[in-house]
């Protein structure tokens, strides 16, 4: 599967791990995209702006998106 990067427009190649998948992805010109995505579809991407400090695994469900 491939995103574009919104920040420079390169193709983000990601392999199967990312099938089911919720969290930050970083793109080869540093920009950090939070990315969702479900059965290998893409479901949201957005561009996070750069944090002072790596996160390390932190698991949040914040996905009230039901309904
Ligand atoms: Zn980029």
């Amino acid at each position: 599967m491939r995103i574009n990067c919104l920040a420079c427009g390169h193709k983000v190649t990601l392999d199967d791990a990312y099938d089911n998948f919720e969290g930050p992805v970083k793109c080869l010109c540093g920009a950090m995209l939070e990315i969702r995505t479900e059965d290998a579809m893409l479901k949201g991407i957005m561009l996070v702006e750069p944090r002072p400090r790596p996160a390390p695994e932190s698991k949040r469900m914040e996905g009230a998106a039901a309904t």
